[in-house]
This record gives C-alpha cells, structure tokens and sequence, in this order.
C-alpha cells in the first residue's frame, strides 16, 4: 500500500519519509520551531551596562553593551520545540547544540529579527527555518552593584596600619586595589566603596567581607601582617538573618632602613 501525505496527498516514495501522517514539507509548515513572545523588556544597567535576566543582573560583556543585553535578554526568552512520539518539548536555544540562531536586533524600529535553523523532529531530512519579529523595549535601571555603590555601601573596613614610608604605602594600596578589580571580575558585588587616608596607614571600605580578608591574607603572606577580626552587630536582614559589620585590622612591620 502506497502511503502519502493526509494533508497535501504527496507520496511518501517520492518526498521522504511522512512524519507523523504528514510530509516532510507539511509537517514544517504545521510544526513550529521557534516559540518566541511578541514582546520584551530589555533592562540595562545605565551606570555599567549590566543587564537584568528575571531577577538577576549579569556583568555587561565586551563590545555593544545594548546589543549584547538585548541577544542575551532573547536567548533567556526563546523557545526550541523538539518533537517526538512522547509528545512536544521545548528546550532553551543553548540546550540544542545543532540550533543555527540569528539574533539581529533593529535598534530604531524597536525590534529584534529572530531567525533559526534546525530540526523539531528526527525524522526531518532537512533542518527547517523558522522567523520571528520581537518588539521590544529598553528599559535603564540601576543595577544591584551600582546601587550598593552609590550608597557606600561596605560590610567590612580594612584597617592597614604600620610604620611605612609614602611610598610603601601607596604599593600597598595599588596591591589590593588590583586584588578588588581581578575579584569583581569574578563576583559582581566585589568592590572598594571608599579609601580613606590615616596618620598611619589606610582604612579601605570593602565588600564583601571575603574580599577583605583575602586582602588580609595577602598582605600576611607578602608582609608577614598580623591580623586581627572583629565583627559588630549591626541589625538584620530582611529574612530575619543577623547582619555584622566586619573590622579587620592588619599591622605592617615596621620598614627598615
Ligand atoms: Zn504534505
Ligand atoms: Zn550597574
């Protein structure tokens, strides 16, 4: 018996296998590969280019910060159908490994070109393509970050003390500045809210308490600091935890001539 296409009548020995009672370009035509909302809200930090995923803000990345944070608000949003005997599922694009994706963002008409290439069902000869046209809106905010920030916000004070001479000092203090770079390229929340000068050394204001004590640790093993912690109690969390304000006090040795 010869079996053919319920709905174009096309033979299945002459256009590949049916899929399902349909051919193969029936069944592209009625299956879908993308499922991609109509419409986006695109956040972006306006200080540092940090872009918001649901409830979290991720580091902007090198290049065009909005069109970076427009492709990875798409790719949080966008559907992959894959067909099977078992039913439809939808995947992430990045759960799909063979998925060829376009993702082109048309900043003055306010949308995102989606195109995609890719099979729904294994028995498809050939990927199909599918197109979708997403509106969107940019919306600025202030990110987590910049917001501590801006509110000098710090959970710990490192006090560092000693008998040094300015420029000791100042090596010192490039030291554990590049510390907090290379950490907060690591950790967002990881930063320097503010350095303040004293009669015998420095007090820098960080967050969070880790990175403070890895500077500690730092300028024990550099230094051979002595290094003392203390922790005040200053309040609580809005979940009912305890919150602490660390002070950690490193002594320099004294330079010698
Ligand atoms: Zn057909
Ligand atoms: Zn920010």
């Amino acid at each position: 018996m010869k079996r053919f296409c319920y709905r174009c009548g096309a033979l299945e020995a002459q256009q590949g296998p049916l899929i399902q009672g349909l051919c193969q370009r029936c069944f592209a035509e009625e299956n879908r590969l993308l499922q991609a909302p109509a419409e986006l809200e695109v956040t972006v930090c306006g200080r540092c280019g940090a872009y918001l995923l649901g409830k979290r803000w991720h580091e902007a990345e090198r290049g065009d910060t909005i069109a970076n944070a427009i492709r990875a608000t798409v790719l949080s949003n966008l559907k992959v159908a894959r067909l099977s005997d078992a039913g439809t599922k939808f995947f992430y694009p990045h759960e799909v490994p063979e998925l060829e994706l376009w993702v082109e963002p048309k900043l003055a008409e306010r949308v995102i070109n989606v195109r995609a290439k890719g099979k729904v069902h294994e028995l498809q000869v050939k990927p199909q393509l599918d197109e979708a046209r997403i509106k969107f809106m940019l919306k600025r905010s202030t990110c987590d970050v910049c917001g501590l920030k801006s509110a000098r916000h710090y959970e710990a004070i490192l006090q560092v003390r000693g008998k040094l001479k300015k420029k000791k000092s100042s090596e010192v203090k490039k030291m554990l500045q590049r510390l907090a770079m290379n950490a907060s390229k690591r950790e967002r929340n990881a930063f320097i809210a503010k350095v303040e000068e004293q009669r015998e050394g420095f007090d820098l204001y960080v967050n969070p308490v880790n990175l403070a004590r890895q500077m500690a640790s730092m300028l024990k093993l550099e230094f051979g600091a002595k290094i003392k912690e203390s922790a005040k109690l200053i309040g609580q969390t809005r979940d009912g935890r305890r919150k602490f304000r660390f002070s950690i006090l490193v002594r320099l040795p004294s330079e010698k001539d």
